[in-house]
């Protein structure tokens, strides 16, 4: 079972979540998407990990076969290769790897090269866990290779695996949660944290992936984000409060539910009741 923990924004405690559920649930797998700052393996501590590079490719244009028929421009959805007058231009680090413009090139005018696009790291971490994440080299523009990439390791293996994904609704964030089975999304009970949680749960509803809220800081806000959730009919999986212990914590990049064991039964409790909704669909 795969479930995608996210958030309309950083900072909201999604990754506080995914570490907890990650120490609570026994033989669990946890990835790291977020692949433009991962730092689950700091939280999770984890050991000597192996990295290995990822690429993507992209075009390279042999002038000699060339006829500057423009097919491949009209092609490109992103502008990642252009033909001018007297060449045709590529810009790589716009290049989806969609390998399209080979496809429609009529002459063979067209290969493909290779780029590092960023890293993998696997390993285990201090609680015995398997933890994978990504890092995405800098001035690089799309991590969703990286993100494909870690997911794939994910269908290697049938244990429950927790997604950390990228905040927001980017495309980094639709690669890491599409085809899970589940998804947490934590938000903050202010207005903020409900505004930004609004563009994932249209999003989530848009792929129709099934939903439930972990509110983070409870005690803290108002209750725009209890109306909201009961107004839309979103489960509120469970809260954990606005609370100085955890706080503390938190800021010694320490696990909560590791030092508190009754927040292992919360995180137990929220899982057993995804599989169970999980088996009834
Ligand atoms: S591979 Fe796809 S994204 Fe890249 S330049 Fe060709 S058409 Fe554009
Ligand atoms: S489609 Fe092929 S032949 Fe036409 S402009 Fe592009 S590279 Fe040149």
């Amino acid at each position: 079972m795969r479930i995608a923990v996210l958030s309309g924004k950083g900072g909201t405690g999604k990754t506080t979540i995914t570490s907890n559920f990650a120490v609570s649930i026994k033989n669990s797998i946890s990835i790291d998407s977020d692949v433009e700052e991962p730092n689950l393996h700091i939280f999770m501590d984890m050991k000597t990990p192996i990295s290995e590079p990822v690429y993507t490719l992209y075009p390279s244009i042999d002038k000699e076969l060339c006829n500057l028929c423009g097919k491949c421009g009209d092609f490109c959805n992103y502008n990642a290769i252009i033909p001018a007058k007297n060449q045709v231009v590529v810009f790589s680090e716009s290049c989806h790897d969609c390998g399209g413009c080979k496809l429609v090139c009529p002459t063979g005018a067209i290969t493909y090269k290779k780029r590092e696009v960023g890293k993998i790291f696997k390993g285990k971490t201090k609680y015995d866990t398997e933890l994978y994440y990504g890092i995405l080299n800098i001035g690089e523009m799309s991590g969703v290779k990286i993100i494909n990439q870690l997911k794939k390791y994910s269908e290697l293996d049938e244990k429950t695996i927790f997604i950390d994904s990228p905040p927001g609704t980017s495309c980094a964030t639709v690669a890491a949660v599409e085809d899970v089975d589940y998804a947490i999304i934590v938000s903050e009970p202010t207005p903020f944290g409900v505004s930004d949680m609004k563009m994932v749960v249209e999003m989530l509803t848009e792929m129709k992936i099934p939903f439930g809220l972990i509110i983070n800081k409870a005690g803290l806000g108002d209750n725009e984000i209890y109306d909201y959730c009961k107004d839309e009919d979103i489960e509120i999986l469970g809260e954990i409060p606005f609370n100085k212990k955890i706080a503390e914590l938190y800021a010694d990049g320490k696990i909560f539910s590791d030092s508190l064991p009754e927040y292992k039964n919360f995180f137990n409790d929220i899982y057993k009741h995804i599989t169970e909704k999980r088996s009834l669909l």
